[in-house]
């Protein structure tokens, strides 16, 4: 053991404890609580989305977070159903041009001569792009089947009855520290998408409230991701993206003038049809940020109630972690390419199984050994940025608060040590796969 590093806070002057692992920073000031490395990456990469790149929108959208939060917080149930109405209404609008334009594409094929049935075939064209998609069920590595996951898939249909969904459809293994749940095909059957770097790092009882969590999503109230609305997101995000103008190479010969003064028409009225359009998807954006904030806060405490307030908190600290999950898969990736060209020509080279055999195993004892005070700095820190675990879902400090200004519940849903290993024997497979795919290049 090496004596711990003492050093004084240059703000305040308190005695800060160092570990050489992470940057140090004040708890009682909040000195150093984003170093520089990480205050670039933050601005780097905007979290939520198109929508909210510029400044004054993503204040917005954190001043309407907390007003959310401190509504649910105060106990004001406070019902997104007139934002879905709008936001549906917005959505039909969508649609009904859709609709249009298909009637017209088959109007000028049936009734046009053959210029206008080449345009009547372009639309058409646009149409089929536009289209609804159902999505269907996945049929990749990433699928685990049910019969092959009995032990998972009870569980799963436990947690399911328990709030209240439908048994899930399929559950898919990939390698990222998420889990997700989505609806394809005509009979809308869900897909479960668990990551295993989370799925690692968690508890038994947290991988529980993982799965309550996301089984939630079927019974929330969430409509984002409906037919409706979330094809009508959908078309908008294709309609922007055919009108967005684009850079084209300058054309060759004397006509070069004249094509660029035709480029510069298009591109002011495409220009003008883009501006619109992206004026619609953040209308929806706004119009449904609140309702889905709302409908992610019931997911969490539908996952409390299944696998207890402790087990669901646990799940939200462990999802700060991410970052740190990150930096070691990158290392150990960066060790395994490296390290075989600095092995002797002619020795033998070390097997390439260990790394990925205990990839998890380090995984789990690297964010184990993550101190307190570290802990609370990427608490602090992802309350000052607003950081959620994605566009949808609200800061995830703001989700640990209300659950602890909810009534605490003990577990319902639990798994005996005989499951949890039978669980772990159904993965290892998958455990194995995922962890080469992590570490090859
Ligand atoms: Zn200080
Ligand atoms: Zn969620």
């Amino acid at each position: 053991m090496t004596s711990p590093v003492v050093q004084t806070c240059p703000e305040c002057g308190a005695r800060l404890d160092v570990d050489p692992r992470f940057s140090v920073w004040c708890p009682h000031c909040e000195w150093n609580l984003t170093p520089a490395s990480e205050a670039a990456e933050a601005t780097e990469q905007p979290r939520h989305g198109a929508a909210h790149t510029d400044r004054t929108a993503r204040t917005a959208h954190a001043d309407r977070t907390e007003q959310l939060y401190e509504d649910l917080a105060a106990g004001h149930g406070a019902t997104g159903r007139r934002d879905w109405l709008a936001a549906s209404a917005v959505a039909a609008a969508v649609h009904l041009s859709t609709t249009a334009l298909l009637a017209w594409a088959l109007w000028l094929l049936v009734t046009g001569n053959t210029p206008l049935r080449c345009l009547g075939a372009g639309a058409l064209a646009v149409v089929v792009l536009l289209r609804p998609r159902l999505g269907r069920v996945p049929r990749d590595e990433h699928v685990l089947d049910r019969h092959r996951a009995p032990a998972l898939y009870g569980l799963v249909d436990r947690l399911a009855a328990q709030v209240g969904a439908d048994p899930v459809g399929v559950i898919r293994i990939d390698g990222t520290f998420n889990a997700t749940i989505g609806v394809v095909g005509l009979r809308r059957r869900s897909v479960l998408t668990l990551g295993l770097q989370l799925w690692e790092a968690l508890t038994d009882q947290q991988r529980i409230a993982l799965l309550g969590h996301e089984l939630a999503h079927r019974v929330n109230g969430d409509h984002r991701r409906g037919l409706w609305l979330g094809s009508a997101i959908g078309a908008l995000a294709h309609w922007h993206d055919l009108a967005r103008p684009r850079r084209r190479a300058g054309s060759p010969g004397g006509l070069q003038l004249l094509f660029q003064l035709a480029d510069l028409i298009s591109d002011a009225l495409l220009g003008g049809l883009a501006w619109l359009l992206l004026r619609a998807v953040r209308l929806l954006d706004r119009l449904t940020a609140r309702a889905g904030q709302q409908a992610e806060y019931h997911a969490d405490e539908l996952a409390a109630r299944a696998a207890s307030t402790t087990a669901a908190r646990g799940l939200l600290e462990t999802l700060l972690l991410e970052g740190a999950a990150d930096t070691l898969v990158t290392r150990l990736r960066a060790d395994r390419i490296h390290r075989p060209r600095a092995v002797r020509r002619g020795a033998a080279r070390p097997p390439q199984e260990p790394v990925t055999a205990t990839l998890w195993e380090q995984l789990r004892e690297h964010l184990a050994t993550i101190p307190p005070l570290e802990r609370e700095r990427l608490l602090r820190r992802s309350a000052l940025r607003q950081d959620a675990v994605d566009a949808t879902h609200p800061p995830t400090h703001l989700r640990l608060a209300l659950l602890d200004r909810r009534p605490s519940h003990p577990a319902v849903v639990t798994t005996t040590a005989t499951e949890s290993a039978a669980i772990a024997a159904e993965l290892a497979p998958h455990r194995e796969r995922v962890a080469r795919a992590l570490l090859a290049d």
